[in-house]
């Protein structure tokens, strides 16, 4: 099973920056944003907001379509797909079937928080279910049909 341990969100500050950043846990970037220690990257401004999570991808007319609004036809939900999966592979760490490990080292915070993926067997995920451990499925499809 390829799984993703991500929480990656796309911040935007008050002045309209927008930037993606990791975090262990949505509760770990809810603590963190209460505690007023996340600032803007590009300019540091403290009053960040959470833009969507849903993997988006910009259509030629302009409008922007997401996995969480409606339901796209089939194509349209493939080239999303397509797109997150790309978004993923391109920024997270690939750690193989290391993928418990690291994602459990991430969540007791012995290592920094990032965006990995990788392989975890069915035992695995119950085991990362069980502490907690925020991950979810990278969706696998073929790139042709
Ligand atoms: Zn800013």
């Amino acid at each position: 099973m390829r799984l993703v341990a991500v929480i990656q969100y796309s911040l935007q500050c008050a002045k309209g920056h927008h930037y993606d950043a990791w975090f262990k846990s949505a509760a770990a970037f809810d603590d963190q944003q209460a505690r007023g220690i996340v600032t803007c990257a590009v300019c540091g401004d403290g009053t960040i907001e959470k833009a969507p999570m849903a993997p988006s991808v910009a259509r030629k007319d302009g409008e922007t379509v997401s996995l969480s609004s409606g339901h796209p036809d089939a194509a349209r939900f493939r080239e999303l797909v397509r797109a997150y999966r790309q978004k993923v592979t391109s920024q997270a760490d690939y750690v193989g079937d290391r993928f418990a490990e690291e994602a459990r080292k991430i969540h007791f915070e012995e290592t920094e928080a990032r965006g990995i993926y990788g392989e975890a067997t069915r035992d695995e995920v119950a085991g990362l279910l069980d502490d907690g451990v925020d991950f979810m499925p990278l969706p696998d499809i073929a790139d042709d049909n």
